[in-house]
């Protein structure tokens, strides 16, 4: 460093490199003490954050908010000023609460190393003193702790270091960036838990991408407009937009939005939004009407500069909240207010799948000269990038959707005690219910599920039902004592859907767990349906008419002759006694709901 330089220009240019920690700082972190080719093992990363808890006991408390299947406990780092440290100080002082989580895919954990230098940075070097003046931050250093510990060099294949990573399921194979809905891992209930003592006002969920090569050190997601309520649409817009990502270039980066490209082997095709869905950390944010934002470090930057950008994001996202916490929690409270009033229109519906807006926008993509050559080994195209030659693409984004189908929203659902698994499913949630205590004849809309179509292979422990054709109708049905009630005119309206409408695809019908509905349990021996059948064509010519048609129009049909012998139980009071494909979960309007208690 020159000794010419201006005092004020050498401490600026401290304060612009956050990292510059001497070795024998007793602060150093366990990754900046291994030059980041290492990460530190779960123990060690919890002493540190003791460490630092016990050095800023008013601004950190550490806590355990679950135990794994393994038997780890699942720690949490809350972080604020003015002993803000429960969710009743942060609500009373106004606070928005910012929940960040590392290591939902393990070996992704750049999250950890930067959030033990950031908490270290804000709350006991004090070198960043201001980003939590206006907001709470509940930080968790790692979500998949078992993961986290199935550690090995060779888990990561696409991944530059650190040496040795976690591994992607947690110990029971789950994915837990699959499970915010279904809410099968021990550590998705944990994580329901927290969010519903505190209610974040926003997620920020860190990872490392696979993918193509290119400039970008990180790429970020946010959940399409249409997803969302319109206050989190419009918060989040400009906080990305506008404050978070330009101040975070300005830290000396490059970002981008999400690149899923359209075809792996040429860039130039363009980009496509990935998806998501409620099963995700942002999509599981947006119908809690909360706004969400997805990290993804570059995999082939080096560990280093993925914890740095790790750090410097997360750092902008906090300053931008810092800088107007009142825009959050406003954009929160009108999101709520927006969901509750939903059921107030006449037929009410909400979109529950989005499809590709056909207008593609510009795109400008900061990326690496690339070759395709025929591969012998793949038959196909071989394509290596040159991270030595910039390239900049003009190419094209489908990133943005449009509502697709929308499912019916109700005054209520009404789910019958013995779909035990829903229900714990919504406890799970904490989604608001009641019970019954008397029985009653209401009349209500019921869904009629003809064709299910199942996944062919399991996807996280599920055979998934992948279409199903869902038909309405109307019946007058007796409830008995002990219906669980489900009212719409509340804040987890968009929620309580998403798990209850066989429309949406992350929905406990989906899941598989009403598999049951479709299987017909009672069965008409052949020699019963041979007289059963000839005494149902000798009433009712018209069915013989039907019968001798669909013999002629359908050659499967009449080759079969279970399904000739079927066609007359299928029509039979035997049979229409279980209801197959009926649902369960029916609907009420606002005079049915009024006439349970
Ligand atoms: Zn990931």
């Amino acid at each position: 460093m020159p000794a010419t330089l201006p005092a004020r220009l050498l401490l600026a240019l401290l304060a612009a490199s956050p990292l510059a920690i001497q070795a024998k700082d007793s602060w150093t972190t366990p990754a900046e003490a291994a030059h980041f080719r290492t990460t530190p093992s779960y123990a060690d990363t919890q002493a540190y954050l003791q460490r630092l808890a016990q050095a800023a006991p008013g601004m950190l408390r550490m806590e355990t908010f679950g135990t794994t299947p393994e038997g780890r406990p699942m720690t949490v780092m809350v972080a604020a000023t003015d002993g803000d440290l429960t969710p009743e100080k942060a609500r009373a002082a106004g606070k928005p609460i910012v929940l960040v989580q590392a290591g939902i895919h393990p070996g992704e954990i750049e999250g950890k190393d930067a959030g033990l230098m950031l908490l270290r940075d804000i709350a006991v070097t004090h070198r960043l003193p201001h980003l939590l003046d206006h907001v709470v931050l509940v930080y968790i250093p790692v979500y998949s702790v078992d993961g986290h510990e199935n550690s090995s060099p060779y888990n990561r294949i696409n991944q530059n270091g650190p040496a040795s990573m976690g591994f992607r399921g947690q110990s029971q194979y789950l994915n837990l960036n699959r499970d915010y809905v279904k809410a099968d891992a021990p550590e998705t209930r944990a994580w329901l838990g927290l969010w519903n003592t505190w209610r974040p006002d926003l997620l920020v969920d860190i990872h490392t991408t696979d993918g193509a090569d290119y400039q970008y050190d990180l790429t970020w997601y946010a959940e399409d407009a249409h997803k969302l309520p319109p206050s989190i649409a419009a918060w989040q817009k400009h906080a990305y937009d506008d404050q978070v990502m330009p101040a975070y270039e300005k830290l000396g980066h490059l970002a981008s939005p999400y690149l899923e490209f359209r075809d792996g082997r040429d860039i130039t095709k363009g980009i496509e939004n990935f998806g998501s869905g409620p099963r995700f950390s942002t999509g599981y944010a947006a119908i809690r009407n909360r706004a969400g934002l997805l990290i993804e470090t570059h995999m082939l930057k080096s560990y280093e500069v993925r914890v740095r950008a790790t750090y410097d994001v997360v750092r902008s996202v906090l300053a931008a909240v810092d800088g107007d916490p009142a825009a959050l929690l406003k954009a929160s409270k009108d999101a709520d207010a927006w969901a509750a009033s939903l059921s107030s229109h006449p037929d009410a519906s909400v979109a529950v799948t989005f499809k590709q807006d056909p207008t593609p926008k510009p795109f400008s993509l900061k990326g690496y000269a690339f070759t395709q050559t025929k591969s012998d080994v793949s038959g196909d195209l071989w394509v290596q990038y040159d991270p030595k030659v910039n390239k900049t693409y003009a190419i094209q984004s489908w990133n943005d959707l449009l509502p697709d189908m929308a499912a019916p929203l109700p005054a209520a659902w009404a789910i019958p005690p013995q779909w035990t698994d829903v229900i714990a499913r919504l406890d799970a949630h904490h989604i608001a219910c009641t019970r019954t205590t008397a029985p009653a004849k209401v009349a209500v809309t019921n869904d009629v599920l003809t064709q299910p179509k199942w996944a062919d292979k399991p996807f996280e422990g599920h055979h998934m039902v992948k279409d199903v054709v869902v038909t309405p109708g109307t019946e007058t049905v007796e409830l008995p004592a002990g219906t669980v009630i489900v009212r719409t005119d509340n804040a987890d309206a968009v929620l309580a859907l998403n798990l209850l409408d066989a429309r949406a695809p992350d929905s406990m019908l989906r899941w598989g767990y009403l598999n049951a509905i479709f299987e017909q349990k009672e069965y008409g021996e052949p020699r019963v349906l041979e007289a059963l059948a000839r005494k149902m064509m000798a009433e009712d010519p018209s069915l013989k008419t039907a019968f001798d048609e669909k013999l002629k129009s359908d050659p499967a049909f009449a080759a079969n002759p279970r399904a000739r012998l079927t066609f007359f139980y299928e029509r039979s009071p035997w049979y229409s006694v279980q209801k197959v494909g009926s649902y369960p979960i029916v609907r009420l309007d606002g005079a049915a709901l009024s006439a349970v208690r």
